[in-house]
């Protein structure tokens, strides 16, 4: 089958209801505002949800194999799918009903038999809901000035990373990265032109983060952080001198007054390894300062350069 790029920005919508009748009603009705899919049991909705988070599900209370309640509640304990508005399709209504959908997780629920336009009325509602909520999260975790990810963000993800490091045993690298003497081109080019030059660093170092589990963010000010899971110290030296070199390549000008000729940055990194022994005792801020350390390093050592500094072997803070 054919999808148009219209419809691929189109909402997902899943229907799960043994009775073809209603699923054929709510596709006709459903089908100009959202891709349609269809399951006829609670066991293959949830497949379904697995294979791809659909953003709206229309569901039945009375399915043949586990109950509509049942199917709720098992998404709302998951974290990848309990954001996804669950709307109930039922013949049965009452308090005690009313009690119990809601106690699931129900966004809302529809009495049958279904008429089309509150139907569509209240798809409508909840998929603009649901967008506008997505859209104010992204926000919530992207830095306004540069379009990356902002501090917030970057705090959630290197605590899942470290978490993960240590479940499985795997290296986990901080690099912190700082533009060289970045006052002085402020002061000559004038703070619009520094925030375009923070702008396009800001590019280069997202760009050249290129596995999906690598993440870069704005740490604060002319500050940046890359998070390389699964990444030793040597593939970290590598990737430092990628970086150093892409800022090389963009040949952006710097302040007379500058001791290089282009805008360059430093940047310090610290590699959490298996071997390291202490690995429990090791928390964020240990290696964030670990990383902050090296950057000095690399700042006092001359600078458009990267240093490394071993996580030291005792608990920290
Ligand atoms: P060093 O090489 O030691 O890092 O020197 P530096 O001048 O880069 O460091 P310093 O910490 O003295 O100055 C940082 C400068 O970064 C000062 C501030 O004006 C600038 N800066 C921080 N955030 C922003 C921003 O959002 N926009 C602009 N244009 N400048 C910023
Ligand atoms: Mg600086
Ligand atoms: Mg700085």
């Amino acid at each position: 089958m054919n999808i148009s790029p219209a419809d691929e920005r189109m909402p997902e919508i899943l229907i799960v209801d043994d009775d073809s009748t209603v699923v054929l009603g709510l596709n006709k009705v459903l089908s100009d505002i959202g891709r349609i899919r269809f399951a006829a049991d609670g066991q293959k909705a949830l497949a379904m949800v697995a294979e791809r988070l659909p953003d709206l599900i229309f569901l039945d209370i009375g399915l043949p194999d586990i109950s509509g309640l049942e199917v709720c509640a098992k998404l709302k304990t998951d974290s990848d799918t309990s954001d996804i508005p669950v709307l109930f399709m039922t013949s049965t209504t009452g308090s005690d009903f009313e009690e119990k959908v809601f106690d699931v997780g129900a966004a809302d629920y529809i009495g049958k038999p279904l008429n089309p336009q509150v139907v569509l009325a209240r798809a409508r509602i909840h998929l603009e809901y649901r967008a506008a909520l997505q859209a104010l999260e992204s926000q919530a975790r992207t830095d306004g000035l540069t379009g990356i990810a902002n501090r917030r963000s970057f705090d959630e993800r290197l605590s899942t990373e470290l978490k993960r490091a240590k479940r499985y045993q795997l290296p986990l690298t901080l690099m912190m990265i700082d533009i060289d003497e970045f006052k002085k081109f402020n002061d000559h080019y004038g703070h619009l032109a520094g925030d375009e030059c923070l702008k396009s660093v800001a590019q280069t170092m997202s760009m050249s983060a290129r596995r999906p589990a690598d993440f870069t963010a704005r740490f604060g000010g002319e500050e940046f952080a890359v998070i390389l899971p699964d990444t030793d110290t040597k593939g970290a030296a590598t990737f430092a001198q990628i970086l150093l070199n892409r800022m090389a390549e963009m040949k952006t000008p710097h302040a007379p007054e500058a001791r290089r000729q282009h805008v360059s940055v430093s940047i310090g990194f610290t590699t959490l390894t298996p071997e390291y022994g202490d690995n429990d005792l090791v928390n964020e801020s240990a290696i964030i300062e670990t990383a902050d350390q090296a950057l000095y390093e690399a700042k006092s050592g001359g600078r458009d350069c990267f240093k490394y500094v071993e996580m030291r072997k005792r608990p920290l803070l």
